[in-house]
Formats: C-alpha cells, sequence, structure tokens
C-alpha cells in the first residue's frame, strides 16, 4: 500500500498516483490529508483520496482518472513531498461527498474540492517549522522539494517525533492585511488617474481582498496607488478579520480555539435530559410563547427530527407566520441531543438576519457564520475550525460539541459531523443554485447530505417551489402549513396600476402610486418601492447615429450606470467611461432610456415632499462589505422613508412599519424565455408583497403592469398560492414541463472568429438526437439561445427532456468528446435555473 492516490486542488484537477517518500514514516501520510505534490515543474497541493498497492491496473505513474487512456509502460512514479497538516483535514465522510458530487456531475473529486475549499486550502502555500537543535529551522514545500536526501531525513525523523509544526500562510503581511473600499462612487479622483480609478473599479467588483491578492492581480505599482488612496481615505487596509469566522469564540489561533469565558460553562444543553419538553418563550431567549399554529408545526418536525431517520418535509408559511422560530425552536430541540444545524438563506442578509435571530434565541451555543462574501481568511478560519471538530487529538473521548451553522448555499461544504437538521429557508429561491463554476443544486447537496447523516432536511418558504409542492402533494413529502400572521395582521390589500404600452408614460411610477407614496410618507409610515432593474437606465441612445450603445462582445444594450460614470454590459461586465464621445459617429448627445432603480431614487427626489429620505438597495449600492447591512439597518431605524431596491429587498425581511409596497414593473420577469416565469414572478410578488403591512398598520400593494390580463395577477392579489399552483401544474402537465419531466439544458458556444463554428453545432445537435434517441430522450434543439452573443461568444441550447438524470448524463458524456474536438464549447445543466 505504497501508492498514494492524490486528487489536484487546481487545474487539471486529475486524480494522479505518487509513491510515498523513503524520508517520511508511511504513517505521516493519511487519507484525507491535503499534500504538496510535484506536478511538471512546480508544486501542486492535492488531496490524498487512499491508498493502493503498487502495479495497479492502471500502470504507476498513470493519471488514475477515468479516461485518460492509461500508459501500459512502466515509468518510476514521482514522489509526494510533504503533507501540509498533520492530522487528515477531510473526513472519510467528506471525501465521500467530494466523489458523489463529482460522479453526479460527471467531474473529478479535485474539481469538486478546488470549488468548495476556502482558497487558502487550494494552494501549497505553507511554512513549516521544524524544532531540531538551535533555531527553529523554516521551510516552505518548495524549499523542501530542492533538499538532498539526507537533510530530509532529518526533517522528516523531527516530523514523525512531532518536533515541527505548519504555519498556516497569511502570516505574511501581504496575507494579514485587507483593503476595501471606504466610500462609494463616483469617488473625487481625477479622469486622469488612471490607476486610481483602476483599482477603485477593482475593489469595487472584488470587494475585500489581502494585499497578496491585489499584487497579483494589478501588479506591484498597486502598492504605491493604494497607499496613496488609503491616505485619502477612499480605501481602508485594515487586519484581516478572522473573528467573522465564529460569533462565540475568539480568533482561529492555528490550535483549536480556546473556548471564552461563555464556553468555559458546561455546554448548556449537556445536562438537558432529552424528555425535557422545550418550553419557548422569555426564558429560552425567544421574546414570545408560540403561536399555537407553530405549536402544531412543531410536533410532527420535532417527531421527524428525533427519528434518527432521514426526512424531507416541507414548510408552507404564509409571509410573517414565523416560520424562524419553528426553525430556531427545532434547532434549539436537535442541538440539545448533541447534534449540529445548518440554517441556510439564500442570501448574505437574510442569513445574517437568521444568524441575528439564532443568537438571541440560542445563546452558548457554538456558532458559526459561513457565506461567500466572508473574506477568504475567514472562511478558512471556519472550515480548518470545524475540520479539527471530528479528530479528536488527545485520548479523551469527549464528543465534539454540536455547532450551529448560519450561512448560504457554500454552508453546506463545511465539514460538519452529524448534522441533526438542515434548514433551506425561502426553498423556492433560485439563488440555492450556484450557476457557475461548479454548478450544483443546494437542495440536492443537502438532500444527499440529510441521507447520509440521518438528519431532518426541512425546506420553508411562503411560496414554495412548484416542485416542492408538488411532491408534497403526492404524499413524498409531508406538508406542515402556518395561514397566519403571528402579529394577527391581515394580508396586505393589493390593487393593479394599469401602464401605458411601450414609453408612452413620462415617469415609471404612475401618478397613483406616487399618490400613495406621498400620504405614506405624510403619515410617518414607511414604503418600499421593487424595480428589479438596477443602473440609471438600462439604455443609452446616440442622438447621432439613432441607436441604442451596445455591448461589442454580447450585442446587448449597455446599461448607464450614473454613480459610476459608466456604460456598463450586465453581462460581461464591459464599461466605457461616460460621459464620453459615442463610439459610432463621435457624437455627444444622448438620450436615457427606460428606469432602473438610480433614475428612480433620483425620480422620487422630485415628487415626495421634499426631505424624504430615500434609500437604495441593489448590486451596485452594496458592493461595499457590510454596506447591504447598513441600508438595511438605516431603514429598520427609520431613517429613511422609502426604500427602492432590485428583488433583493423583496426577500424576508421584516419592516414593521411598512404599510406600501410598489412593484414598479411587475412584467419585467413574465416575458423571459422560462418556463417558470409565472412561477418566479407569482413569488417575487408575493414576497414582495409581504413586505407590507408586518406591524399592526394594515398594508397595500400597489402593482404596476402593462397587462392587467394575465392570469397570475388574480393570485397575487389574493396571495392564493394552492390557486396559483393548480393552474400552473395544469399548463406545465400540458407542455411537459417539470415536475412531469425532468429538464437538462446543454450550453453550446463557439468563438464568433470560428467560421466553421454553425456547422459544427449543427453536427453534434445530430449526434445529440440520434444519441438521445437511443436513450429515450427528448431533445430539442439546438436553436441559438435567448442570448444568442455573449462574451465574444455565439451560444445554442439543446433542451433535453427525459425520466432519468443518469440517462441524459450518459448522453452528454456521448457526445463532448466530439463537440470539443470541433472546438466547441459544450455544458450540462441539469434542471437549469437560468434559461438565458
Ligand atoms: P416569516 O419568515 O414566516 O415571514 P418571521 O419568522 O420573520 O416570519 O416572523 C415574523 C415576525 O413575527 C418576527 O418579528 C418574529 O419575531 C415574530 N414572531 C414569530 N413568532 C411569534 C410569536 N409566536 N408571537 C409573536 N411574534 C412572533
Ligand atoms: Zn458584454
Amino acid at each position: 500500500m505504497n501508492i498514494a492516490r492524490v486528487c489536484l486542488l487546481s487545474p487539471p484537477f486529475s486524480v494522479l498516483s505518487y509513491s510515498l517518500p523513503g524520508y517520511l514514516p508511511e504513517e505521516a501520510w493519511q487519507k484525507g490529508m491535503r499534500a504538496a505534490v510535484p506536478l511538471g515543474r512546480g508544486l501542486r497541493a492535492g488531496v490524498i483520496l487512499g491508498f493502493e498497492a503498487p502495479a495497479s491496473p492502471e500502470g504507476p505513474g498513470a493519471p488514475a482518472a477515468p479516461g485518460a487512456g492509461a500508459p501500459a509502460r512502466t515509468f518510476t512514479l514521482k514522489s509526494l513531498i510533504w503533507p501540509l497538516e498533520k492530522t487528515p483535514l477531510l473526513s472519510e465522510e467528506y471525501l465521500e461527498l467530494a466523489t458523489q458530487m463529482a460522479l453526479r456531475h460527471t467531474s473529478t473529486p479535485g474539481r469538486i474540492l478546488g470549488a468548495v475549499l476556502p482558497a487558502g486550502l487550494r494552494t501549497v502555500k505553507a511554512r513549516l517549522r521544524f524544532f531540531g537543535e538551535g533555531k527553529p529551522r523554516e521551510m516552505t514545500p518548495s524549499s523542501l522539494a530542492s533538499l538532498p536526501e539526507n537533510e530530509l531525513a532529518l526533517l522528516g525523523r523531527l516530523w514523525a517525533e512531532g518536533g515541527a509544526e505548519v504555519c498556516r500562510a497569511g502570516q505574511s503581511p501581504l496575507d494579514a492585511e485587507e483593503c476595501r473600499l471606504a466610500v462609494d462612487p463616483p469617488w473625487p479622483v481625477r479622469p486622469a488617474a488612471k490607476a486610481q480609478i483602476a483599482l477603485l473599479e477593482y475593489l469595487f467588483e472584488q470587494g475585500a481582498v489581502t494585499r497578496r491578492k491585489l499584487a497579483e492581480d494589478l501588479g506591484e505599482g498597486a502598492a504605491r496607488t493604494l497607499a496613496l488612496l488609503s491616505g485619502r481615505g477612499l480605501v481602508t487596509v485594515r487586519p484581516v478579520d478572522e473573528s467573522l469566522a465564529c460569533d462565540t469564540l475568539p480568533a482561529f489561533s492555528g490550535e483549536k480555539p480556546r473556548p471564552s469565558p461563555e464556553e468555559d460553562m458546561p455546554f448548556p444543553f449537556a445536562g438537558l435530559p432529552a424528555e425535557q419538553p422545550s418550553r419557548p418563550g422569555v426564558k429560552n431567549g425567544l421574546p414570545f410563547i408560540l403561536t399555537p399554529q407553530q405549536r402544531s408545526v412543531m410536533e410532527p418536525l420535532l417527531a421527524a427530527a428525533r427519528s434518527g431517520r432521514a426526512e424531507t418535509h416541507l414548510l408552507f408559511g404564509i409571509t410573517g407566520s414565523g416560520k424562524t422560530a419553528v426553525y430556531l425552536e427545532l434547532a434549539r430541540d436537535v442541538l440539545a441531543r448533541g447534534r449540529s444545524v445548518l440554517l441556510l438563506a439564500p442570501e448574505v442578509a437574510l442569513a445574517l438576519k437568521l444568524r441575528d435571530e439564532a443568537a438571541r434565541a440560542l445563546p452558548g451555543v457554538r456558532r458559526y457564520l459561513y457565506h461567500g462574501y466572508q473574506s477568504p481568511a475567514a472562511r478558512e478560519a471556519a472550515f480548518r475550525d470545524l475540520a479539527s471538530s471530528p479528530f479528536p487529538r488527545s485520548s479523551s473521548h469527549v464528543p465534539p460539541a454540536p455547532v450551529l451553522v448560519t450561512g448560504t448555499r457554500s454552508a453546506l461544504f463545511l465539514p460538519l459531523s452529524d448534522i441533526g437538521l438542515i434548514v433551506l429557508d425561502e426553498e423556492h429561491d433560485s439563488s440555492f443554485k450556484q450557476d457557475e463554476g461548479f454548478v450544483y443544486q443546494a437542495k440536492e447537496v443537502a438532500w444527499y447530505r440529510a441521507g447520509r447523516e440521518k438528519a431532518l432536511l426541512l425546506l420553508g418558504s411562503a411560496t414554495p417551489d412548484v416542485k416542492s409542492y408538488y411532491a408534497s402533494v403526492r404524499g413524498a413529502v409531508p406538508l406542515h402549513v402556518l395561514t397566519e400572521r403571528t402579529g394577527g395582521g391581515e394580508l396586505p390589500d393589493v390593487r393593479l396600476v394599469r401602464m401605458l404600452p411601450g414609453g408612452a408614460q413620462a415617469h415609471l411610477l404612475a401618478e397613483e402610486s406616487v399618490e400613495a407614496l406621498r400620504r405614506v410618507v405624510e403619515r410617518g409610515e414607511q414604503a418600499v418601492i421593487l424595480l428589479n432593474r438596477r443602473g440609471y437606465a438600462p439604455q443609452m441612445y446616440c442622438l447621432g447615429c439613432n441607436a441604442a450603445a451596445k455591448c461589442p462582445h454580447c450585442d446587448i444594450g449597455l446599461a448607464y450606470h450614473k454613480g459610476r460614470e459608466r456604460l456598463l454590459c450586465h453581462y460581461c461586465g464591459y464599461a466605457v467611461p461616460f460621459p464620453s464621445p459615442c463610439a459610432g459617429c463621435g457624437g455627444m448627445h444622448f438620450l436615457p432610456m427606460g428606469e432602473g432603480t438610480e433614475r428612480l431614487e433620483e425620480h422620487l427626489a422630485s415628487v415626495l415632499p421634499p426631505g424624504t429620505g430615500v434609500l437604495r438597495l441593489d448590486r451596485d449600492s452594496t458592493r461595499r462589505p457590510g454596506r447591504m447591512e447598513e441600508i438595511l439597518r438605516a431603514f429598520a431605524r427609520k431613517e429613511a422613508q422609502v426604500l427602492v431596491g432590485t428583488q433583493m429587498l423583496s426577500k424576508g425581511h421584516h419592516f414593521p412599519d411598512v404599510t406600501l409596497a410598489v412593484v414598479a414593473d411587475a412584467d419585467l420577469g413574465l416575458n423571459l424565455p422560462d418556463y417558470r416565469a409565472a412561477e418566479r414572478t407569482f413569488q417575487l410578488l408575493v414576497q414582495s408583497a409581504g413586505r407590507s403591512g408586518r406591524g399592526e398598520k394594515a398594508g397595500c400593494v400597489i402593482i404596476q403592469t402593462r397587462n392587467p390580463a394575465h392570469y397570475c395577477w388574480e393570485f397575487v392579489r389574493t396571495a392564493d398560492y394552492a390557486g396559483f399552483f393548480e393552474r400552473e401544474l395544469a399548463l406545465r402537465q400540458r407542455r411537459q414541463y417539470p415536475p412531469f419531466t425532468r429538464l437538462a439544458l446543454i450550453r453550446i458556444s463557439h468563438a464568433t472568429e470560428d467560421a466553421r463554428g454553425a456547422e459544427s453545432v449543427a453536427f453534434v445537435g445530430g449526434l445529440l438526437r440520434a444519441e438521445g434517441k437511443n436513450r429515450g430522450l427528448t431533445v430539442l434543439g439546438p436553436a441559438p439561445a435567448p442570448l444568442p452573443l455573449l462574451k465574444g461568444r455565439r451560444r445554442y441550447h439543446c433542451l433535453i427532456k427525459g425520466q432519468d438524470w443518469q440517462e441524459m448524463r450518459s448522453l452528454f458524456a456521448a457526445v463532448r468528446g466530439a463537440a470539443e474536438k470541433c472546438g466547441l464549447r459544450i455544458k450540462l445543466d441539469l434542471d437549469p435555473v437560468n434559461m438565458l
């Protein structure tokens, strides 16, 4: 057993075999451990998947990845260089998760791990310190790789005897400090200060980055610019805040975290008899007693959580019905039984809200926060912390204390052990699907993990995914319903306002809506306005050439962002400064067409009573880390009376003083070429309506539409989910869409310069249809995608319908090679969320 199979954590992500070097004892290498391995001329980080005897069927030195054409010749294997940790980072269970995900996604474990591990854990950057005689000796993996054999033997002995430690990379000031924007655009810099503008734009896109990453991406010169900008207060540079990762424990220090005073006390649940009923109320951190309805759903859910079986349940509770309290009471029970809990929200702001409520309701629990907007260091700290739990280092067999993790979809890949409950709040939200890189559906991963851990998976929503609800109706997923708002409040009154077709209306807001807004402001109440289009104007029309400015790579109109003084492509990020002469005619006369959130905000200032505070919540206004929470908090504190925003504001937030919600352009999503267009619109509108009238005062909702006859509105008006569901289901059955069939999208594209591209696509289309027929699949297309030109590539879609995911994967595998040989890019998206 002295050959290690290692998956690489960076491209090509393959699984390779390496021999074990003589200078370390065999026991130094363990399954699940990260190791530095040679590849080509450099070193890479990999994870040891397992060991095998020499002369494996593939032949030594051969890639162990399937289908890589193993050569029969024997040649000497390269050997592993050095472990990157002393005890394995990943458990056997975790490797199994990665392997299963790889199988499901026709990928490799390395690619999966490369996508889900925090960035710092994917590199070989590490420093090893050896304590021999004299001064400790510091080495990097690459300096080790070039040492002579006798010195390696010496260090290997030290390592084996425990005379060595791994320091994390990140202790150099380059990694220890991160930079972020201190102010929103427009920035007070001269237009000629190109380097400064580039750096500010870069930080705007990236959020918080370490000095090292900044230097890597922008070059060494960036350090000077950075000093300049931080001197002027436009950028802040501060120590990486690792303590963000863990709510209750001090920052990760390289060893197991030291308990805080609070943690020194016995774990609050350890001594509780399991049968003791949890009495919700003030004493337990909830400021109220559960309502009878909440209690009635608690009972079966508790039973499910305690059953020791893997179960999936759906909690369908209208907006404001108190679903969160149900999650937290369940969590309390599961934690008391010594098992861990994952509470997931589709977005960071909602995850933070859940975190706060959990902190209040469950004090004294080991809590972690994990989401994509944390700094890599904070994510790494959380990951390492949790990974070290399942491997007790001492002989004492104290089981690891259960933890409560709140976060977004990526938290599903934390190395938690013994999970008893996974909650997906707002389960209908499309953000649970990761669309880029490693494409996965959080629901599927959650279902897999709950299955392995024998845990309860609870899906919660006021507007469940049609598929989830269908599963409940069919009896596959038990359904629990909350029909009343906790405060006894009524659902808001919903009114439709007809808008004139086309641009016939001077402004996006109808007079009726403006009137209603004024009244709300005068009464000292609050309003939210939903407009799912960011920027100032979606198009900038040049009066010289009578055409709108377009992205040269995507053939899509460039949106005007006034604050950033840019025309931007929302699909590829292409940006040009504005105002600047038209690329076509050199003219300087432009007309902004249409209205985005930025322009709406501006317009409101002119129609609302002077001094009315207006805030804006969209991707542009929330780029700076922490800014979204600032805006939400300011609005909750009533520092502004009106909040304008994109779909971000439709979700989950609880503003008791909001009595009016205006949906400025309700048709936006309806006309998308997506079978779920109506479902999405319904969900968005019911959720937005749900922001209104959550407190004591009754609420009102105004929906502006050009298409008042659409069937969707009647159901939105009465918040009639069941009615909508039936209508939608009948439609889907007729058209053979999910849940009556399984759907996959094969995305094919070629570079615009490729003259034979269209021909190749047609050829692959023929293959797909033939292969599809053999597998009993319906293949539609390939047809030009709804966005036919993006980022300089022509795009085509092929829709696959069938009953079996495995057949779809096998169809894809059958044509992939041929397509790639023609120079096409081809991708499989099972159950696609983005149909553009
Ligand atoms: P949902 O997620 O179902 O829309 P929330 O969980 O946000 O609703 O709850 C809405 C509000 O009701 C919150 O402010 C919450 O604290 C409060 N709440 C929940 N349960 C109760 C209860 N039993 N009694 C009083 N208030 C409650
Ligand atoms: Zn573009």
